[in-house]
């Protein structure tokens, strides 16, 4: 990895401060001691366990499904409490990041749950890593839409050599590096106290009548149960309202694999340009890599059998791309640098919300009475105005305790491609987080929220509200 430049975020905490932030943010001791024990000197006293030691097996609850006249059939089963918190948020992608950080910011006790091991999403997993649009042309001022958290980390994350472009020269769409940006992510959200749950995913709900009372997650320790007042589903797939029985849309959108190529400043770009290479790929943070986006066929996000065609078909296309380049005068040092962890899921259910917000609205400056954000526009580098963003569109019509943020809200197919940005993504992420957070101060459900509040609430966090 690269140095971090001196005004860096990270270095500025000692080890043991970070160690202790990890600890408090409930990444767990183990997770501490190690770090210190492989970071210690040589010869330095340090509490280890043996490797490759037997210990006692952890008890696991038993209940397999059984084949009952030719149909699976499960048991109904008690599960172990793993955890109670105020906000439950599902899902770490940007808006998930954002709703967890704003919510912890209100006082709630505040717990994050991620199916893979880091922070991010698509972001940093799909390594799509282009963040915009951060800006909308407001009464003909090119102006920061993505304030508050989102601004906040992007801020972060430019302070390191090479963490980001544009950032630090004040323009409008930075491309961030994965790494950092996962490091920066990790170290938000340990310094707002949020619990974080890594390799856990979420399978079902807890349902109290018609409210949303938790989710039955699986992890290496089997199904367990967390418990929740309120929870944000920042899944991007709307998993979690899905479960619950809230109304939604589902789509059909391109599935890409984005990949990285190495060795990019050491080609002959006029060269590979004149063999009919249009682009190596777009630009990073360091000038040896570069990230390629494929947007691939427009099929079924949520059906396995998909996914995993399309994964080994991407990887396939790849492999004769970078071939191709290294065949190629002037791509000879080009390599294979990385795959996304993440395949390239755009689209798949929208949540049915009590508003819908239209492209007609969005292109009409249409101000809402519960707005909470402004996403910059698509397409137009940010030349056209922002497009205010209604709270009803994160607000299931009819089950409660629920409120979708990031990819999955409530807008029509011309909106699309706007409002599943990153940077759009960290705005609705963020309202998201503040309204759960204050619904639970104000002991209501979230679609009762005082607006007034909210908006408050949002603007003292950092928020842009047009
Ligand atoms: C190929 C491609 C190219 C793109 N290009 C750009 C671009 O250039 N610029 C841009 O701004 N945007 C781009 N996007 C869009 C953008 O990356 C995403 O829309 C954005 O990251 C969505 O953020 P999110 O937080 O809503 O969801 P995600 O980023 O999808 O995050 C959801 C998180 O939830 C976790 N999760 C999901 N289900 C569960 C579960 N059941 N239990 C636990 N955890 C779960 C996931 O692991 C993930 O971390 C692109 C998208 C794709 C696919």
């Amino acid at each position: 990895m690269p140095p971090s430049s001196p005004g860096s975020s990270l270095p500025s905490l000692t080890r043991r401060q970070l160690v202790r932030l990890l600890a408090a943010a409930g990444f767990g001791a183990p997770f501490a001691s190690r770090l210190v024990a492989d970071e210690a000197p040589k010869g330095a006293k340090t509490a280890t366990v043996p490797e490759n030691k037997v210990v006692p097996p952890t008890p696991r609850d038993r209940y397999p499904a059984t084949l009952v006249n030719g149909k699976v059939i499960q048991p109904q089963r008690p599960l172990a409490v793993l955890h109670e918190t105020d906000v439950l948020v599902v899902g770490g992608g940007p808006a998930g990041f954002a709703a967890a950080v704003a919510a912890a910011r209100t006082g709630a006790k505040t717990t994050l749950v991620e199916r893979y091991g880091y922070l991010g999403g698509l972001w940093t997993g799909g390594l799509v890593l282009l963040v915009y649009p951060t800006h909308a042309t407001e009464n003909g001022v090119l102006t920061k839409v993505v304030r508050g958290i989102g601004d906040e980390l992007l801020g972060r994350i430019a302070k390191f050599a090479s963490g980001a472009t544009n950032y630090n020269e004040g323009r409008r769409d930075p491309t961030t590096d994965p790494e950092l940006t996962k490091l920066v992510m990790d170290e938000m959200v340990a310094e707002a106290g949020v619990k974080m749950l890594f390799h856990c995913w979420v399978a079902d709900v807890v349902m109290d009548g018609n409210s949303v009372r938790g989710v039955v997650l699986e992890s290496k320790a089997g199904r367990q149960a967390v418990l929740a007042k309120v929870v944000v589903d920042a899944s991007g797939d709307g998993d979690v309202f899905a479960a619950a029985g809230a109304e939604y849309e589902q789509r059909l959108h391109a599935i890409g694999l984005v990949h990285r190529v190495g060795n990019a400043d050491r080609t002959d770009l006029a060269k590979l340009k004149a063999a009919g290479f249009k682009s190596l790929g777009s630009v990073e943070p360091l000038a040896s890599v570069k990230w390629v986006n494929l947007r691939g066929p427009s099929t079924d996000g949520l059906d396995v059998g998909e996914l995993s065609r399309l994964e080994m078909e991407h990887r396939r296309t790849i492999w004769k791309r970078v071939q191709q380049l290294q065949q190629t005068p002037g791509g000879e040092n080009v390599f294979w640098l990385q795959t996304a962890p993440q395949l390239g899921v755009r689209i798949t259910r929208l949540l049915a919300a009590t508003k819908q917000l239209t492209n007609a609205e969005a292109r009409a400056y249409t101000k809402f009475p519960d707005t909470i954000g402004v996403g910059g526009t698509y397409g137009s580098g940010g030349k056209n105005p922002g497009w205010p963003i209604p709270y009803g569109a994160l607000v299931p019509k009819k089950v409660d305790n629920v409120l979708a943020a990031g990819r999955c809200i409530c807008v029509d197919t011309k909106l699309v491609e706007d409002m599943r940005l990153i940077a759009t993504c960290l705005i609705t992420g963020h309202a998201a987080g503040a309204a759960a957070g204050l619904a639970v101060q104000s002991r209501c459900r979230p679609r009762d929220v005082a607006i007034p509040q909210l908006q408050q609430l949002l603007r003292r966090q950092g928020a842009y509200l047009g």
